[in-house]
């Protein structure tokens, strides 16, 4: 099967309003150019250094997302042009994604990360420190920032019922801050869970938006 077969494959399973980044980190730009021409316009990489070496050399009408941990003395690399932040697990990074994009009269959109698995590696705020952020009133403390939603990663098992209940929390959690008086559930709306190996659990869980490298392009 070529990628273009995989595109259309993934594509046929993912339910209308769920959005696909196709995840092209380590891939060469001739192969992110094959999806392209597909079809696929939403790209997420998880390195700065990486993304602004293959950018140049690709069409500009593709939407990247940064989905990987993003130091904040890098922000000023993407600032520019980045078309979403799926990553914001600290403080100090907003405000420094709010400096930089008021440097270049942008809006970037955001997700905050929220740690929902159980290994220790994975970033991200905790839920309770994720509603104590939005009962405070985060979502309007920045003026060059926009709050989409939130991003989310389950643990790395091969146990689905607990990757399912991870999705579930960060599902539930979604819908609580969705809730909360002074969100604008139009404007809070994204859920960004799922990857390859686990990417129709989470849409039965209620993502969004799904990050798919390995299924895509091998
Ligand atoms: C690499 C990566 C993905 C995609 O992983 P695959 O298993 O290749 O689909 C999704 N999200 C993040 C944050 C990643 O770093």
């Amino acid at each position: 099967m070529n990628i273009s077969d995989n595109l259309s494959n993934i594509q046929a399973l993912l339910p209308d309003g769920v959005k696909l980044v196709a995840v092209s980190k380590f891939r060469p730009v001739a192969t992110i150019k094959e999806v392209y021409d597909a079809g696929q316009r939403i790209f997420g990489e998880n390195r700065v250094q990486e993304l602004i070496a293959k950018r140049p050399f690709l069409p500009v009408d593709i939407e990247w997302h940064l989905i990987g941990s993003l130091q904040t003395n890098k922000v000023k690399h993407i600032a520019p042009f980045i078309s979403m932040i799926q990553s914001v697990d600290t403080i100090k990074l907003m405000q420094e994604i709010d400096r930089q994009a008021k440097r270049y009269s942008r809006t970037i959109r955001v997700l905050i990360e929220v740690h929902i698995a159980e290994e220790e590696s994975k970033h991200g705020f905790s839920p309770d420190e994720c509603r104590t952020l939005f009962a405070k009133g985060v979502q309007d403390r920045y003026e060059y920032i926009r709050i989409c939603g939130l991003m989310g990663m389950a643990t790395f098992t091969a146990d689905r019922e607990q990757v399912c209940r991870e999705f579930k929390t960060l599902k539930k959690l979604f819908d609580e801050i969705r809730a909360m008086q002074g969100i604008d559930p139009s404007l809070f709306a994204e859920l960004s869970m799922g990857m390859s190996d686990d990417y129709k659990i989470a849409i039965e869980a209620g993502s969004t938006m799904v990050r798919i490298g390995t299924a895509l392009f091998n």
